[in-house]
Parts: C-alpha cells; sequence; structure tokens
C-alpha cells in the first residue's frame, strides 16, 4: 500500500505510471515521488513481468478476490445497532412488500428459510440419496447453488446484468447472501431477481421430473415480460381470466392466492377435509388432505376443512388469499370472509376429501404436497384451466 500520494500523479493514476516498458520500477520516479523508506519498500515488490492490466483489488481479502462473505460483515458492522433478528425481519419485510405475485414472494422466502427440497436438504432429511445437484453434477444442491451458484444457471445470470449474482461464498446460505444482495439492489432488481430465481428453480424441477433441461436462453427475456406485465398498466392475464365466465374454477387475480376446499362426510366412519393452494395462472403450491376420526355432523367438516386450509396458508406465511369452498351454510356463517361456489368450481378439493389416497401409517392423520400435487387430482386440474 502507498503510505503518501506521489506529487505530479492524481488520485487514478495506475501503478503501471511507475513502471518502464519491461514492467522494472522507475528508480527516478521512486526517488522523486515517495521518501527513502517508501521507495525501498515500493522497489521490493515484485513487479508483474506479463504486464496485465490494472485491475480493482478488494481490501478486504489477502487475494484481492471480492468475497461475499466479508461484503456480508462489512454491511452487517456498518449497521451495529441491527441485530440479526432485526436484520432477518427487515429481510421478511422486503420479501412480502415485494410488487410481484404471491407465489414468487412465497418462493423466494422458502429459499431464504432454507426449506426447499433440494437434494441437500432431502438427505439431510434422511432421504437416501446423494445430494448433489442433477444439473451440473459437481456440487452438493443447497438452495444458494440451485438458484445462482450452479455453473448450469452462470451464463443466465452473466446476461442479467444484476450485481452479485454470480458471486458465491461456500460459507455463506441464501438468507446472507440475499442480505447482501438487497443492500446493493433497488425494488426493481429484488422483483426481477425474484422472478427469475423461481424461473430457475421451475427448470430445475421440470429436469428433475424427467421433462428435459429447458432452454435457458430465453429465461432473463421471459423474466423482463412477467416484470413487465405485473407493472406495466395492463393485466392482460386478468383481463383474459374475467371473461370465463362459466362455472368452473376461477383463478384468482394475479395479487391473491386461492384456497380451495371441501370435505367428506359419511356418518360413523373416517372423515377427511381437502384443500388445494392455487396461484392466478392455476398453478398448484400444495395441497392437503386429513383425516378425522370423531362424532361429527356435515357442517363441522366443512368448517373444519376451512380451518385446515387457513392453517396450512399461515404455515407458509401466505395472507393475501381467496377462501372458497361449496357449503353455503358454512360460508354464511363465515360472515362473507369467503365464497361458496358450486361443486363444479370446488371439485380438486372435493376429490382430495371424497377420493382414495394411500396415508403413510395409520397414525398419521394428513398429507401434504408441497408444489406438486397427488396423481388423483391431476385431471381435475388441468380441467380447470381449460378454456
Ligand atoms: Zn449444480
Amino acid at each position: 500500500m502507498m503510505q503518501s500520494r506521489p506529487c505530479g500523479f492524481d488520485v487514478f493514476s495506475n501503478v503501471s505510471v511507475l513502471l518502464d516498458e519491461t514492467g522494472k520500477w522507475r528508480m527516478d520516479l521512486l526517488n522523486q515521488n515517495f521518501t527513502e523508506a517508501e521507495a525501498a519498500a515500493i522497489k521490493k515488490l515484485p513487479h508483474n513481468t506479463r504486464r496485465g492490466g490494472d485491475r480493482w483489488a478488494w481490501s478486504l481479502t489477502s487475494h484481492g478476490g471480492f468475497s461475499v462473505k466479508t461484503a456480508y460483515h462489512v454491511i452487517h458492522s456498518s449497521n451495529p445497532r441491527l441485530s440479526f433478528d432485526e436484520e432477518h425481519s427487515q429481510l421478511w419485510k422486503k420479501i412480502w412488500r415485494m410488487k410481484t405475485l404471491p407465489s414468487t414472494k412465497h418462493f423466494v422466502w422458502r429459499v431464504a428459510k432454507d426449506i426447499l427440497p433440494t437434494g441437500e436438504a432431502l438427505k439431510r432429511r434422511g432421504v437416501d440419496i446423494d445430494g448433489m445437484c442433477g444439473m451440473c453434477g459437481e456440487e452438493a444442491e443447497t438452495g444458494i447453488h440451485a438458484i445462482i451458484g450452479c455453473s448450469s444457471v452462470h451464463p443466465f445470470w452473466s446476461i442479467s446484468g444484476l450485481t452479485l449474482v454470480t458471486e458465491i461464498d461456500a460459507e455463506v446460505g441464501f438468507k446472507e447472501w440475499l442480505i447482501m444482495a438487497m443492500a446493493q439492489w433497488g425494488s426493481k432488481d429484488l422483483e426481477l431477481f425474484a422472478i427469475a430465481a423461481q424461473k430457475v428453480w421451475e427448470r430445475r424441477n421440470k429436469a428433475r421430473f424427467g421433462e428435459g433441461i429447458g432452454d435457458i436462453s430465453g429465461l432473463w427475456e421471459r423474466t423482463m415480460g412477467v416484470w413487465h406485465e405485473l407493472n406495466g398498466d395492463t393485466r392482460p392475464r386478468d383481463e383474459q381470466w374475467d371473461k370465463d365466465e362459466c362455472a368452473r374454477w376461477q383463478p384468482p387475480s394475479w395479487r391473491f392466492l386461492k384456497l380451495n376446499v371441501d370435505a367428506s362426510y359419511k356418518e360413523g366412519s373416517t372423515n377427511r377435509t381437502g384443500c388445494i393452494i392455487r396461484d392466478y395462472t392455476g398453478r398448484c403450491l400444495a395441497a392437503q388432505t386429513k383425516r378425522y376420526v370423531m362424532d361429527t355432523t356435515v357442517d363441522i367438516m366443512e368448517a373444519l376443512a376451512v380451518f385446515d386450509g387457513l392453517e396450512m396458508a399461515t404455515r407458509m406465511s401466505i395472507s393475501d388469499i381467496i377462501v372458497e369452498g361449496d357449503s353455503l351454510r358454512v360460508f354464511n356463517l363465515l360472515n362473507g370472509k369467503g365464497t361458496d361456489n358450486t361443486r363444479d368450481a370446488n371439485k380438486v378439493a372435493h376429490i382430495l376429501a371424497y377420493d382414495h389416497v394411500d396415508f403413510l401409517d395409520d397414525i398419521s392423520s394428513s398429507l401434504v404436497w408441497l408444489e406438486d400435487y397427488p396423481p388423483l387430482i391431476c385431471n381435475a386440474l388441468r380441467s380447470d384451466l381449460l378454456i
């Protein structure tokens, strides 16, 4: 490090002005501009015979390269009054306040909470798999690896123009990385990142479930397309759905998610509730069916279905949700907080409550599918989306 600035050079002068054409120190300039001790110290520095260009160096690492971990600590120490808890609560607030689809907010929240079903997470939970990334086969599949770290997504993030998306550090998890990135980004950057991250994960899921590795070249364009659609004046998708006035299931506006609930009831037998949460495209975020062994009535079962559905939504931190079921009495009792509808509009929840499903054992009372759904509702889900 230079101890004093050489006179005659401004702050933007490069070290190269002190070197001759063979890359050796120009002693005349050193002696002229530095003290004797400084010139001697500089002279001891090895000169670069390859004459590469000057580059910016990150002063917090010994190698001069950027490190996410050190940057995170700088951000954290720059505001010492902010505890880790406060820092994290600000992170959640920023995620939920994003002007984007609820499913996108929810997705980013899940990555930050480290609850995505990545290879590494499944292995940690005792699933017998190697935990490696199926896209590159080079590293364990953690959340941060799947979204930005994988070599298969590097080209995509490089063209995005977002800062920090190609900078990861093995010691920093996604949450810490995102806190650091948010300190650099504006709200549009964060929203673009969230949409793109969700698309990267969907691409990974398709590959995982044998649907082939999707082309990544158009992914950023599609990300920008979604952002403009959500932030422009027009809402073409909403209009499209508004025109569909038949009795079948109606997707919610892009601003909300929709919860459909139903219950099966037969006196003296085990009854079940069924619920499903979908977004404005009809994509299933979660589905659940739960068993009840007790004497009950049809209205209580229908009310329990609403309760179970809302409880599932709460567990997933989903609040902007529309509730739909087919029990007029129960929904009237709920004081107009939900809508009752015909069986046709509610058939997926109906199947979840009625049709046979294999519970894992006799003790488990509920089955939950996240980002997935049981085969028995496939056809009903598809027909809900046919216009
Ligand atoms: Zn990978």
